[in-house]
């Protein structure tokens, strides 16, 4: 077992902790500060679901609108049984900065139902999405807000709230929500952007650092979207995939795991155990194995006071949103790693959500090409910007991540001055 998160790890807490960093180094106004530290709206909703033996269930859903500054508030939505209002308050403050960070016209926002899609049907699954769709209606719309796939939320869920939406408006708006099937307005690369974002901001390190990819270990936590193409992109790039986990295993290999082959036992047996050809180990013992680059990329609170000293890593790329809390940001700082914040880190999924949300309002579809090369040069300024931030200011990369984004939304909201 991980070790449990203590109180400080509590998402929101630490979310407000690393603003106030970035406003002190910054040097924000008071303010400027009280206009955009905390969330804009915020709705509860109750979502009643007809279950397959009849009996109806309560769940309990939320979005957050964190920021409209720089424009419609974006962020995923969530379905996880941990999922709370200070979660998805933390998540839909790190989409502000994230959003501003990779400077595409969006503000920040995220919605969350606290349920185990795992352990419901298909059917219970869509009826649970339409029913929240239509609580959060009076909140969301191409111009106003903008749901995309989260933690255990899928194109088919996107699918569903694009239709709830439509119907009540009585016309098509794919607009509304990123991250849809291809053939309804989707974008070509969506499904792999984070992933691929995560990538490309890993060989930007490697190469400011100067570790070679080919043949750098690559210890990966979390085998979902982000995680599993992470690796399988490193793994093209001949780096090497020691380890990896999800929520049920963690398994190693020293001479590396054949991935395109773990991702396809992933894909038919829903996990990674009893996959051949590699030992089980504990989810302590992946976190602390010798490797080049460390890739959370599942939950928040991964890597804590309590088991950042044992990590041997050069990098750490955050794939997950908050995994590393700012007690363990001291830690690994202290130790010389290399911190990929998850800002600038898996920022890929909601730039293509951008390019997506493009295509639908001007009916005009790109190729795939043309998605990674845009993804590519976004990513690599990104990162080109917030390493130039690292490096004059001598702050680290968390630090440097936050000043930009939140320096953004600053800038933004003292032009726009404070209605009414
Ligand atoms: N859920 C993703 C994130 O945390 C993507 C959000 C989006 O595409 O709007 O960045």
């Amino acid at each position: 077992m991980l070790p449990t998160a203590t109180p400080e790890t509590n998402a929101y807490e630490v979310a407000l902790e690393n603003f106030d960093l970035a406003a002190n180094a910054l040097e924000l106004e008071e303010n400027v500060r009280a206009m955009i530290k905390y969330p804009e709206r915020i709705l509860c909703v109750s979502v009643p679901v007809r279950m397959d033996n009849g009996h109806i269930f309560r769940y309990e859903g939320y979005r957050v609108q964190h920021s409209t500054t720089r424009g419609p508030a974006k962020g995923g939505i969530r379905y996880h049984p941990n999922v709370t209002v200070d979660e998805v308050k933390a998540l839909a403050t790190w989409m502000t900065w994230k959003c501003a960070v990779v400077n595409i016209p969006f503000g920040g926002g995220k919605g969350g139902v606290t349920c185990n899609p795992k352990e419901m049907s298909i059917g219970e699954i869509e009826r649970l999405t339409r029913r929240y769709a239509s609580a959060i209606l009076p909140l969301i719309g191409p111009e106003q807000d903008i749901p995309a796939p989260d933690v255990y939320t899928t194109p088919q869920i996107m699918a569903w709230i694009m239709d709830t939406y439509s119907m009540t408006k009585g016309y098509p708006v794919p607009g509304v929500v990123t991250g849809k099937p291809i053939c309804l307005g989707g974008s070509l690369g969506r499904n792999e952007a984070t992933g691929r974002g995560v990538f490309y901001t890993v060989l930007s390190s490697c190469e400011q650092l100067g570790i070679p990819v080919k043949e750098a270990r690559v210890v990966v936590q979390g085998f979902g979207n982000a995680g599993s193409i992470a690796a399988h992109l490193l793994d093209s790039a001949q780096a090497v995939v020691i380890g990896a986990s999800d929520s049920r295993i963690a398994i190693y290999n020293r001479h590396g795991l054949d991935i395109p082959k773990l991702i396809t036992h992933k894909e038919r047996t829903g996990s990674l155990k009893g996959f051949p050809a590699a030992e089980e180990i504990t989810p302590e013992e992946l976190l602390s194995l010798e490797c080049e680059i460390l890739i959370p990329a599942a939950l928040e609170n991964t890597i804590i006071e309590a088991n950042a000293h044992t990590i041997r890593t050069r990098i750490v790329a955050e794939a997950a949103n908050g995994p590393v809390t700012p007690e363990a940001d001291r830690i690994l700082d202290r130790k010389g790693v290399f911190l990929i914040p998850d800002i600038l880190c898996n920022a890929g999924g909601v730039t293509v959500s951008y390019f997506e949300w493009v295509q639908d309002e001007q009916h005009l579809f790109w190729d795939a090409q043309d998605v990674y090369n845009r993804l590519e040069r976004v990513m690599k300024t990104s990162f080109n910007e917030v390493f130039k931030i690292h490096v004059d200011h001598k702050v680290n990369m968390r630090l440097a991540a936050n000043m930009l984004g939140v320096g953004r939304v600053a800038e933004a909201v003292k032009l726009r001055g404070l209605y009414p």
